[in-house]
């Protein structure tokens, strides 16, 4: 039975969801999840001069990707819809008006170059402006503090530009609960008179959130920290309207793999690293962002590291499936400090993953790679060629690289290791082992490897006199599965015919 745990994650389309985006939904989903309870998607775009046409799309497909799907949200479930801001636009103005009336809101008409007079004026004093209880009734700023009710509609009908602002409490410290950070207090004579309202009939980020977590019965509020310096008005704006207030957790910040500061795009760039879950392109610049997805990450393991980015389960596992997070999760166990973002231990995850995945499934995503190559092949073949190196991929797109001698006669050979083990007397001992492996019936791995080995043995040599060579031959450089299994899989002729090869070219 679904239980009343209902959280939401609500980005602002201004443009691709960033890693710590994708982290905060992982977290809500989780939550969510683990309670039985329903997963919003909430599309925040009440700022018009940021939006971003395709980044609702793009935020949808990743989430699908990701493959943590909301359970509500545009077009899915419309319980509590519609579920895009900019079409609950209408609904923003009464409640704005519901505070207005009941004295926790007011009618401010200053102008941007007045309030910017004020900053200046203040700025000359060595202070700072804060447009709160300091000055609001004080005079010299316009709003209905002081105003009177005539004045005030006169300015309204008159089409002067206004703004509704928050009347922030005077005179108290604030007490807060934050699931994760515990016990915050603040002085609200430090706060401003946020703006709620704007003039072109948008509410603020602030107010549309609140309402629409109050109408939306939204229990837990779990964003990320750039938020926690909202909450106070945010916990006021409840305590104004008269409603029950959700539980918030403010995750911590996903930090640059140098521990310091937030994780930006820039720091991908020079490290080489996507920030993005999937590859997005900008509309304007026509840039494009490399993904996760494209860079060939699998989508568990993705979401497996970005999990622990900020959580951990308190014990040493690490290789948790999306249900056995959805199990171990607890938001106790979120820390309050931020989460250095590891490139490495990222691609560690991928490679973990590799391992887990079927050779199959993996044969089905290796096969449109060799067709784009060229290579024509069985599907038996190419699952036996995945069998031998997944091993030492981190991703489908190095099986390639680790593998194109089991498809292709090399044509070139490592020349540091052609010097190193090539010698004088290498081709005299390749004709020989040329005789040695034609005269061998049964070429499987294991025999094949008796066989050459007993002969080597018998010449008295080392073994990497001839082992060298021959997987130089075979391989074109001294790399790749064991050299048995590539001789067993290529076939008797093909292992003759790379010798030839080789003794001819290097
Ligand atoms: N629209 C805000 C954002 O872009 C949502 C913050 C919140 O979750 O309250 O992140």
């Amino acid at each position: 039975m679904e239980s009343n745990v209902r959280v939401r994650f609500a980005p602002s389309p201004t443009g691709p969801l960033h890693i710590g985006g994708v982290r905060t939904a992982l977290y809500n989903y989780l939550f969510a999840k683990k309670y039985n309870g329903t997963f919003v998607l909430r599309i925040e775009d009440t700022d018009q001069t940021r939006y971003v046409a395709n980044a609702e799309q793009y935020i949808i497909d990743a989430l699908d990707w990701c493959n943590i799907p909301f359970d509500e949200g545009p077009g899915k479930n419309e319980k509590f819809g519609p579920y895009r801001q900019s079409e609950r636009k209408e609904l923003y103005k009464e409640y704005a008006d519901i505070l207005i009336k009941t004295g926790w809101a007011y009618y401010a008409f200053d102008t941007a170059e007045q309030l910017d007079g004020h900053r200046k004026g203040h700025e000359a004093e060595g202070k700072t402006f804060i447009y709160n209880w300091h000055n609001r009734e004080k005079g010299r700023l316009v709003n209905s503090l002081v105003l009177s009710d005539e004045e005030v509609q006169a300015k309204i009908s008159a089409g002067e530009n206004y703004v509704i602002r928050f009347k922030t409490p005077q005179d108290e410290i604030l007490q807060m609960e934050d699931e994760i950070r515990g016990n915050i207090k603040i002085d609200t004579n430090t706060l401003d008179d946020k703006i709620l309202f704007k003039g072109d009939g948008m509410p603020t980020y602030h107010l549309a959130n609140i309402v629409d977590d109050h109408l939306m019965e939204i229990s837990h509020v779990i964003r990320g920290e750039e938020w926690l310096p909202s909450m106070p008005l945010h916990v006021l704006l409840y305590r104004a309207f008269g409603w029950d207030a959700p539980k918030f957790a403010h995750l911590p910040l996903i930090l640059k793999p140098v521990g310091k500061g937030k994780l930006s795009k820039r720091d991908g760039d020079k490290l080489g690293f996507p920030v993005f879950p999937l590859e997005y392109t900008n509309e304007v610049s026509g840039d494009v962002s490399r993904g996760y997805k494209e860079d060939g990450y699998f989508a568990d393991a993705f979401i497996n590291m970005l999990s622990f980015l900020g959580w951990n389960p308190g014990t040493e596992q690490e290789i948790f499936s999306l249900e056995g997070l959805i199990e171990a999760f607890d938001l106790k166990r979120v820390s309050k400090s931020g989460a250095k973002f590891s490139p490495d231990k990222t691609k560690w995850f991928n490679q973990q993953y590799m391992q887990t995945k079927s050779d199959a499934a993996l044969t089905e995503l290796f096969l449109p790679i060799l067709l784009e190559k060229g290579i024509t092949t069985t599907k038996e073949y190419a699952l036996k060629v995945v069998t031998a190196i997944k091993e030492r991929a981190v991703f489908v797109n190095d099986f390639w690289d680790l593998s194109s001698f089991f498809f292709e006669t090399p044509t070139e050979y490592d020349a540091k290791a052609s010097k190193k083990n090539w010698k004088e007397g290498t081709p005299d001992l390749m004709n020989e082992l040329i005789n040695v492996i034609s005269s061998i019936e049964d070429f499987s791995s294991d025999n094949t490897e008796k066989e050459v080995k007993e002969w080597i043995s018998g010449k008295e040599i080392g073994f990497g006199k001839v082992m060298q060579p021959l997987r130089l031959s075979l391989v074109g450089k001294l790399a790749g599965p064991h050299l048995f299994d590539i001789i067993a899989m290529i076939g008797k002729e093909e292992t003759i015919k790379r010798l030839q090869n080789a003794i001819s070219k290097i």
